[in-house]
């Protein structure tokens, strides 16, 4: 039976952070209009796909998770666990941002049902954060840290930010220090994104913010890929580093172009080769999903095998590799490039994958417009 994912979009946030373009809202008087209207939509695809697939892991992604009742993620997942063929030992993730858990609460969301939390750090620099518009401090991200360890998370990852304006080597290197001293297990490095929409994209565009160039990004990088490796960490994917065995499983679930469903406002689902969107916006979703009884699509497309070939390279060659029986016509087609590529220690051959090497995650995007071109 094949492996598939689900992802649930939890919208509500503290504030609106200046760089992020999530689907997010912060206000909080639909709360329960929200939960009751995500049962409804995940009864109505357990109807339909329960049972086809072996879902292996539910992610609680956001907006802010954490900020929810540890009893309302409690009935999602045990309506999941009810209606869906859900594997004994899923991986089951909330992202979480430190300010919004104390110890208390974080023991109350382990006890629904979460057994690995994702927590948006971001930064360790109390100027940095401030520049971020995050709600926590230094000491509270760190805290945060210890209290899932004592709440019980044996699998904790982090997530830090690097590029921002004004950052240096040196700050960026006090930054991987700190995140080399906590006990987590996983850690996602991002370098400072610009998407169109965002109130940071204003404040470059206006000129009160200079982001740094792509050379100097490419130095933090770098910096970044060789801090972890020296710390025993293994890069799986282009901007993700984790203990052997601590790979997030739904990350690679999208990474390999294996399936998964997405409820909640905004999320996306990939099934039996169609993709869809729900609606972004969560009055227009809990209107679509009184009146459709559970469906709140915005959007679908189905993917020709050309399509899915590109994504399938785009995605695995960031992680796993490119599995040569998936992509044969065009590894022929590509055979002087890929050997180039080989020769020039970008790539590597492993058994039946195509891989990265460390020479050749820092140039990932150039080789995939090279191969898919
Ligand atoms: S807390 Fe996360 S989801 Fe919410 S606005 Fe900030 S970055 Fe976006």
């Amino acid at each position: 039976m094949n492996e598939a994912g689900i992802y649930i979009h939890i919208p509500f946030c503290d504030h609106k952070c200046i760089y992020c373009d999530f689907y997010s809202i912060i206000k909080f008087d639909s709360v329960k209009a929200f939960f009751s209207s995500i049962k409804e939509e995940i009864m109505h695809y357990s109807e339909k796909f329960g049972n086809e697939r072996e879902y292996k892991t539910i992610f609680f992604g956001g907006g802010t998770p954490s900020l929810s009742e540890p009893s309302d993620l409690a009935d999602l997942i045990n309506l999941i666990k009810q209606n869906f063929n859900l594997v004994p030992d899923a991986e089951i993730t909330m992202e979480t941002n430190p300010g919004t858990v104390d110890l208390s609460k974080l023991c109350n969301f382990k006890e629904a049902g979460i057994n690995r939390v994702s927590i948006g750090i971001q930064s360790f620099d109390e100027a940095d954060l401030k520049f971020l518009t995050r709600i926590h401090d230094k000491n509270g991200a760190i805290h945060t840290v210890f209290n899932a360890v004592e709440a019980g998370f044996e699998n904790i990852s982090i997530d830090l930010i690097f590029n921002l304006p004004g950052q240096t080597p040196e700050k960026w290197g006090r930054n991987l220090e700190i995140a080399g001293t906590l006990p987590v297990n996983h850690i996602s490095a991002y370098s400072l994104i610009l998407e169109r929409g965002t109130i940071l994209n204003k404040m470059v565009l206006n000129g009160e913010v200079k982001i740094q160039d792509e050379d100097f990004d490419a130095g933090l990088y770098e910096q970044t890929m060789q801090f972890f490796r020296n710390r025993g960490f293994k890069q799986y994917e282009v901007s993700n580093y984790c203990m052997p065995g601590y790979e997030c499983k739904h990350n690679q679930i999208y990474w390999d172009c294996k399936e998964y469903l997405g409820f909640g406002p905004s999320a996306h689902s990939f099934y039996n080769g169609k993709r869809w969107w729900n609606i972004s916006s969560l009055s227009g979703y809990l209107r679509a999903i009184q009146k459709n009884g559970g469906i709140a699509i915005a959007g679908e497309e189905v993917l020709t095998d050309e399509q899915f070939k590109e994504e399938y390279i785009m995605l695995a060659l960031r992680s796993r590799g490119i599995e040569r029986s998936k992509i044969e016509g065009l590894i022929d087609e590509k055979q002087a490039l890929i050997d180039r590529l080989f020769n020039s220690g970008h790539l590597t051959p492993e058994g039946e994958f195509i891989k990265l090497t460390e020479k050749g995650f820092p140039v990932c995007d150039e080789i995939v417009t090279e191969l898919i071109s």
